[in-house]
């Protein structure tokens, strides 16, 4: 059973995952909205915590600026692989961009033999959504294996609902280690908010580095923390408005 969530040292960094996390998870990924608590928290948090806020997603950069706007977070987008540090400045990692064309290519045409099924092309990823399809869960996995034996600089990774396709050694746990060693997220407490399978790979390296990490909702997970997203924010909102440092 959950177990609360603690007290944190002063000196914490903050990392949180989008979707399912900072956004309800909606029919359909361009449909999610983002609550003004939410934006109003982040931005106390990093007014507390001098700046050490981030957003680790699976998203590209523009999609999750754009549901947060008007605030503009430290994110890394596509697992990682765009990331833009505290000082605004993006750091690309271009990977295998043309295994990503080429899983295109082949994903395209099953998409449009297939309503309801999404293909999201991001800058260096793709993602398959079933979400208005869930039945065909197993043909989508299939395709993407396919995809992967053929272009063996792409991995799986599952979500809710989607199955991404990433260059190799692009995770969010790296995305962490890259905030973490520069300012404002260097020689703090790192903590790790997510829901989904991509998320393991941060509680991992946050667990690593004696942070904590938080898994929202049910599901076998490394994190030493469960909770929902109401009590996500309530917790952040206490921290904000506990006594200052
Ligand atoms: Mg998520």
């Amino acid at each position: 059973m959950t177990r609360d969530l603690p007290d944190i040292p002063p000196a914490s960094a903050f990392f949180f995952d989008f979707d399912g996390t900072l956004a309800e998870i909606a029919s359909r990924p361009d449909l999610v909205s983002v609550e003004q608590e939410v934006r109003d928290v982040l931005q106390a948090l990093a007014l507390k915590y001098d700046g050490a806020v981030a957003i680790v997603t699976g998203r590209p950069l523009e999609a999750v600026d754009g549901f947060m706007a008007p605030i503009r977070l430290a994110t890394a987008a596509e697992h990682g692989s765009i990331r833009r540090d505290s000082m605004g400045v993006v750091h690309f990692d271009e990977g295998n961009a043309e295994a990503v064309a080429a899983a295109h290519a082949t994903l395209g045409p099953f998409v449009a033999a297939h309503p309801g099924l999404l293909l999201e092309r991001k800058r260096s990823s793709i993602a398959l959504h079933y979400r208005q399809r869930p039945e065909l869960a197993k043909s989508c996995e299939e395709e993407v294996q396919e995809v992967v034996a053929k272009n063996p600089g792409l991995v799986i990774l599952p979500g809710k609902m989607v199955f991404e396709l990433k260059p190799k050694g692009v995770d969010k746990g790296e995305a962490v280690r890259s905030f973490l060693s520069e300012a404002p997220f260097k020689d703090r407490t790192p903590i790790f908010v997510g829901d989904d399978v991509t998320d393991e790979h941060a509680f991992e390296v946050v667990n690593s580095l004696g942070g904590l990490s938080v898994k929202i909702d049910d599901g076998n997970t490394l994190a030493h923390f469960r909770a929902d997203r109401k009590g996500l924010i309530a917790w952040l909102f206490q921290l904000v408005a506990r006594d200052q440092k």
